[in-house]
């Protein structure tokens, strides 16, 4: 039985209870819940994702990324819209793979149903090159060359045009849309000089109040267009952040403009604590948290929005919406946010159990990808033990670079995850032995650039399992920006020959099917197997990926694993082959 207070409360049950069938133990086609009750309230009012808008070829995805996002029990979408949206007055503009005006009311439509508040959010100010950057609005630029950096950025406040403009731009938004709130972006402003060109200049005004009469003027549009809440990001009216910036100083502008904004207030940094939401609140301002994809920001930042009584939390993402199922601490930020949005009373985030494994399992729940291990009932180890090359403890030996080899406590000679069983290669106590390709570092005598390995089985082969690792990177970096720029992304090929002489193809991926031995985190198509300690103390985390044979009444005769000889060296600990 689900009873709630209100229709939502009971909607949210339901998806506890969805939740609870899907992870239940199956018997006999009978689906076995233990009893229970379960007494169940969010802790925050507003538990949300900001995401740039889908194009037509991520829509469907965008669909399962709704139902993902309920499960978790998010209520509020804050969808970037910018120049991906059809606009009819100004078709310049609008990116030619938009939704079109019926697929947006369709996904709309979807949110709703499915209990989301949506807020489109439309960047003005700054940020605005997605309209300046068109030769034919490029008189609206406060610049009148191109910034080094930023191109042309932001619009003139003091050019009656630019409303006009801007103003189009959300009456064809809201009309599609047809929200309680509105977003209107003004991040990171003074990037480039504002109040700087000849029309500013002459109004003698300083750009904090050039700043406040624009969002001001804004927010009198929305409101008599019956807006309830108009939105905005934070840091233009901090001190200690952009708005800080000489001679802009535009945090002055917090006071002049109404309260009744609510400020969202952005910080990526893995920090103890966030001020932040204090001060704004102090001025007046209704607040809500929001952090990026980092581990411990995302914990304490929703956990500290309660703290801090912010309306919610609203975790940001700012590349295609896809990233939510292939960037791993993307995608754990999601699940993390949700944890600590509905309850905020939580040990720390060391403690939190794989987050990933339970985000892989929500997105085989919707549809998104199939679900690990079904239909797959019989097992057979692949023999690695005449390719073996490296032991798991490598310490100081001359052939693979030391230090970057685990010693991992591996006492048992079999690993199971979820249902999967896999052999180590090893005797006794004596550690693994281990399959290690080639990096760009190592030499060939060492480590080869391809194994190939004989499978024994001689039918139908549904699935291949891979326990695998790699050396960690030689270079890690906790800079929030920088996080692309030591990812070696793809690590080796995977090759499966077939009995009829066909062979499969499969990029094995960073951080996507396997990773280095000491990331927390995991992969987000490969799931956590087995997580312990080195004999120095470090974790250590070693992940299995599921691979499914596209041709299961086929038998398998080989798995050849192909280096990428990147920075790191692929490694495989163990093979399992699925059949039903
Ligand atoms: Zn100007």
């Amino acid at each position: 039985m689900i009873v709630g207070a209100s229709p939502r409360g009971v909607f949210y049950g339901v998806q506890t209870l969805r939740q609870l069938l899907f992870f239940a133990c199956r018997q006999k086609g009978l689906v076995l819940l233990p009893p229970c009750e379960i007494w169940d309230y969010p802790d925050l009012k507003l538990r949300g994702w900001h995401f740039i808008a889908p194009l037509r070829h991520e829509l469907s995805f965008a669909e399962k990324f709704l139902e993902w996002l309920v499960l978790m029990k998010f209520n509020t979408l804050v969808i970037e819209v910018d120049n991906r949206f059809p606009y009819e007055r100004h078709p310049d503009i609008a990116h030619p793979q938009s939704l079109t005006k019926e697929q947006w009311q369709r996904f709309i439509a979807k949110a709703r149903q499915l209990g989301f508040e949506v807020i489109p959010q439309v960047q003005t100010f700054g940020h605005f090159g997605y309209v300046l950057s068109k030769p034919a609005y490029r008189h609206l630029s406060e610049l009148s060359e191109p910034h080094p950096r930023w191109g042309f950025y932001a619009y003139c406040p003091s050019n009656p045009e630019t409303y006009r403009l801007v103003f189009d731009l959300f009456d064809e938004v809201l009309e599609v849309f047809k929200p309680k709130w509105f977003h209107i972006g003004h991040d990171e402003i003074t990037f480039v000089p504002i109040g700087v060109c000849d029309r500013c200049k002459a109004t003698g005004k300083p750009a904090w109040q050039l700043l406040a009469e624009d969002i001001q003027r804004l927010y009198d549009y929305l409101k008599a267009k019956g807006i309830e809440r108009v939105a905005m990001w934070c840091d233009q009216l901090e001190h200690d952040r952009t708005g800080g910036y000489a001679p802009f100083f535009t945090h002055f502008a917090a006071d002049l403009i109404p309260k009744d904004i609510v400020q969202f207030c952005w910080h990526y940094d893995a920090r103890q604590t966030f001020p932040w939401l204090t001060r704004l609140k102090d001025k007046g301002f209704d607040v809500v948290a929001c952090g990026w994809y980092h581990t411990q920001n995302v914990w304490r930042f929703a956990a500290e929005s309660f703290d801090r009584r912010a309306l919610g939390y609203c975790g940001t993402t700012w590349y295609g919406v896809t990233g939510f199922s292939t960037q791993v601490d993307l995608m754990t930020a999601v699940v993390l946010g949700a944890q600590n949005s509905w309850s905020v009373d939580n040990p720390p985030v060391e403690k939190a159990l794989h987050p990933t494994n339970f985000a892989q399992d929500l997105w085989a729940l919707v549809g998104e990808r199939v679900r690990w291990r079904d239909g797959v009932d019989e097992f057979a180890f692949v023999d690695l033990s005449h390719f073996v090359n490296a032991s798991l403890t490598m310490w100081g030996n001359g052939g693979i670079v030391p230090d970057r080899f685990p010693d991992l406590e591996l006492a048992t000679s079999e690993i199971w995850c979820d249902g999967v069983p896999f052999k180590l290669v090893k005797a006794g106590n004596s550690p693994p032995q281990v399959i290690a390709l080639s990096s760009s570092e190592t030499s060939h005598e060492t480590a080869p650039d391809l194994v190939a390995i004989p499978t024994v089985s001689s039918h139908q082969t549904k699935a291949l399992y891979l326990l695998m690792t790699t050396t960690s990177r030689p270079i890690r970096t906790e800079d929030i920006y920088q996080r692309g720029r030591t990812d070696p992304r793809k690590v080796a090929t995977l090759i499966v020959r077939y009995a009829d002489g066909s062979e499969e193809r499969v990029e094995l991926i960073f951080r996507r099917h396997l990773t280095e031995w000491n990331d927390r985190l995991g992969c987000t198509h490969a799931r956590v197997a087995w997580q312990g300690k080195t004999r120095q103390g470090y974790l250590g985390t070693l992940c299995a990926f599921e691979w499914r044979s596209p041709k299961p009444d086929l038998p398998i005769v080989s798995v050849a694993l192909m280096s990428a000889s990147t920075s790191v060296q692929p490694v495989l600990i163990a093979a399992t082959v699925g059949s039903d």
